[in-house]
């Protein structure tokens, strides 16, 4: 391997695991390193603190709004750059006055009256990344690791233009390296399931919420007079109102699964969005899936998944999981 990059991969592989910046900080470099072109005349390539705070703020944007992933041990006291992300998130959602997530690279700060938030979050990111972050990733086990120079009175970063063109060549090698030790250490502070794929997909573009309307055929088994009624409330539910909601938030299950949906009124899920559900919920659920998986015909996809989810009470086990 190529010796520039086998220093970044070493330090990446082994830094310790205090919260995730080490994560997103070398990832932006890489990201900004793909700007560059071969044919600059530039001899040092120089990168300005508030560009790589931005990107750093686009990664824990989507993490956060889509998943709500733990990003260091200590919860008592979260990362500050989380803190302000997400109270950014928080007027964002605010302003919007919905609670679905909208991916950052699509957020028009501008437009949402936002832009002086925006601003001084970049800049509270900044300042961490200058205080804690910049110099730290250089060190590892008592050794400094000269792969960029620090202007921290300017935040900038300066690297020979040779390096930062090795950044760009290998980016794919070392994207893959940082995305898997940010799953590695967020398996060390959350429980929830399937994190090396949560990890991925906020750079894949690909965080679909599809529509639930195939569930629809299995949920009525359970509504023989074709009165649909919620499962929160009890009522029955006008076509305009339904909405097909999933129990343990889907936030935390990256997945739609019959055992986690329920029919309610469409008000009601996105009140109770990442909540963690009441436990007279989950019995209710189990139960449910018990009726459900009787009126089921056996030949099923679903009916296979339902059954396996009841046999293993995935309802208990995810929620025990998810409340933490
Ligand atoms: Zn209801």
């Amino acid at each position: 391997m190529d010796s520039y990059i086998k220093q970044w991969h070493d330090l990446i592989l082994n830094c310790n695991f205090d919260n995730t910046y080490k994560m997103v900080w070398s990832k932006a470099l890489v990201e900004l390193s793909l700007d560059i072109n071969n044919d600059s005349d530039k001899e040092i390539i120089v990168f300005d603190f508030n560009e790589i705070a931005k990107l750093c703020l686009k990664y824990y944007w989507n993490q956060t709004i889509y998943f709500d992933l733990v990003q260091s041990p200590n919860l008592k006291k979260p990362p500050e750059i989380i803190t302000s992300t997400k109270k950014l998130v928080k007027e964002f959602f605010s302003k919007k006055g919905s609670l679905q997530p909208v991916r950052f690279e699509k957020v028009d700060f501008t437009s949402l009256a936002l832009e002086n938030q925006y601003e001084t979050t970049v800049e509270n990111i900044a300042r961490t990344l200058r205080q804690d972050v910049c110099w730290r990733f250089k060190k590892l086990k008592g050794n400094i690791y000269e792969i960029y120079d620090l202007d921290t009175k300017e935040e900038r970063v300066s690297f020979h233009k040779d390096n930062v063109l090795k950044l760009k060549i290998y980016s794919d090698f070392l994207f893959t390296v940082i995305n898997y030790r940010w799953t590695q250490m967020l398996e060390g502070f959350n429980y929830s399931p399937r994190i090396s794929r949560k990890v991925r997909a906020i750079d894949e573009d690909n965080i679909k919420r599809g529509s639930l309307g195939k569930f629809h055929k299995y949920l009525d088994l359970m509504f023989e007079d074709g009165k649909r009624k919620c499962f929160y409330c009890g009522d029955v539910i006008q076509d305009a109102h339904l909405s097909v909601d999933h129990v343990i938030p889907w936030s935390y299950m990256f997945s739609d699964d019959l055992w986690n949906l329920v029919y309610c009124h469409k008000g009601e899920n996105s009140k109770k969005s990442n909540r963690i559900p009441v436990e007279e919920d989950i019995l209710q659920l189990e139960n449910r899936n018990m009726k459900l998986l009787e009126r089921m015909e056996n030949k099923s996809r679903e009916y296979n998944q339902l059954q396996i989810a009841v046999k293993k009470d995935y309802v208990r086990q995810f929620w025990t999981s998810f409340k933490g």
